[in-house]
């Protein structure tokens, strides 16, 4: 397949490079509190290939200028989704809509979008800068803007030494960032990038992906982008939306996504290590609301939890490694028994047990902690009762939203 670029005719819309100098004097986000308009909005999407439904019933609506994040583990849908907005799929049923007009029956050319996909390809007779400016050439942008919008891209993704080169003669990564420079350097309603950064290296990937962060805060093109990597959606994503099985399980600012998680497949799927889930049932002690099973007793915030909160109902209760805290043997809430820890110099993982035929426990402990703490020691840990969520075990919803 050609690489990416679903080309519209005709284009009378500003260049990047002009939409920059106009970013550079018009009020950033802060400074402006009326309602972005929805660049792009998908509505109730069924896609089925065969009998077997893939997407079933997604919502999306990205606002014009932000960075939006599909993610999701892989076969949820991610790519399926990007291809629906480009024109490359259609939906069973459903609708898209881009800069408010329906384009749900319009072919690729006619939706001005602009994608990398995931297995992109390049032109292999043409060097890298040809490859650049093959889409805007089509488009007949003048010599000088293509020279300038190739500067800019080629500097941004670090390819300008490399533009005489043919596709050959280039590792895996410089292609990525070759097919990413063709889809940047045209000017286009929306951007789509579906896992552009997969096939980096992890330096090489934590460095692209700032260097796209900031190329959008500077020139806010709208953006639907794709991973299944949870460090790249929290980082880049305006707006995430957590697709499992293909349906949206969660949408929201990452933080906001990231600390009151709605369901047991949010909790687990955004954090490294996992959020750790041991099964308790609900009790009162004095006032306080508990929650206690499996050697664990914490407390449980009853602000966030209220209507939900009832004596002897069973929970899952949910704790991030990193707020599990070392305690007092007097002030704990467990106890975890070290099966080994992992030593990254920064900090530390100790993987354990609370109870020996319980769930697998990860504590995040500081990082000298690992000269220390050995094999088959009893570690004393608390947490905030801010830091526990709970969780509904049979439907696997976040208490605070089943009771809602
Ligand atoms: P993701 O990008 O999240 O990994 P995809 O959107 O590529 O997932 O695929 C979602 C599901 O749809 C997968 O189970 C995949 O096998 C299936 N699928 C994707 N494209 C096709 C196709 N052309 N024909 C049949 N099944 C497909
Ligand atoms: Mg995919």
């Amino acid at each position: 397949m050609a690489n990416v670029s679903v080309e519209m005719r005709g284009s009378t819309r500003p260049s990047l490079g002009k939409m920059d100098t106009q970013s550079l004097v018009t009020p950033g986000p802060i400074a402006t509190p009326r309602p972005r308009a929805v660049r792009c909005s998908m509505r109730n999407i069924w896609k089925s290939y065969g009998a077997t439904p893939v997407l079933k019933g997604v919502d999306v609506r990205v606002p014009e200028g932000t960075f939006g994040v599909l993610v999701g583990p892989s076969g949820c849908g991610k790519s399926t989704l990007l291809r629906l907005v480009a024109g490359l799929e259609e939906p069973t049923e459903g609708t898209v809509e881009l800069a408010g007009r329906d384009v749900t029956d319009l072919p690729p050319r006619d939706r001005d979008v602009a994608m990398v996909f995931q297995n992109y390809a390049l032109y292999p007779h043409l060097t890298v800068r040809e490859n650049m400016a093959f889409g805007l050439k089509l488009r007949r942008s003048s010599e000088k803007e293509i020279e300038a919008r190739i500067a800019e891209v080629s500097g941004m993704l670090g390819l300008e030494l490399l533009l005489d080169r043919l596709p050959k003669q280039l590792s895996g990564g410089q292609r990525q960032r070759v097919a990413m420079g063709r889809a940047l350097v045209r000017s286009a309603q929306m951007y789509l990038f579906d896992e552009p950064l997969s096939n980096l290296d992890a330096a090489l990937r934590a460095e692209v992906r700032i260097e796209i962060r900031k190329l959008h805060d500077r020139i806010g093109a709208t953006t639907l982008y794709v991973t299944h990597d949870q460090v790249e959606a929290m980082t880049l994503a305006d707006t995430l939306w957590v697709l499992n099985k293909g349906k949206v399980e969660q949408t929201g600012a990452p933080l906001d996504v990231y600390e009151r998680p709605r369901t047991t497949f949010v909790a687990g799927f955004l954090g490294s290590p996992n959020m750790n889930m041991v099964e308790g049932v609900l009790a009162r002690r004095g006032g306080q609301w508990i929650a206690e099973g499996g050697s664990v007793t914490t407390p449980v915030s009853a602000d966030r939890f209220g209507n939900a909160l009832a004596e002897g109902r069973a929970v899952l209760m949910g704790v991030r490694p990193q707020d599990l805290e070392l305690a007092r043997p007097d002030a704990a809430i467990a106890t975890l028994k070290v099966e080994f820890v992992e030593a990254l110099g920064f900090e530390a993982f100790g993987y354990g047990w609370f109870r020996v035929s319980g769930p697998r426990i990860v504590a995040k402990l500081p990082a000298e902690a690992a000269r220390r703490v050995r094999t088959g020691d009893a570690v004393p840990v608390t947490v905030d009762p801010d830091r526990v969520h709970l969780f509904d075990p049979k439907s696997g919803l976040a208490l605070d939203v089943a009771d809602s």
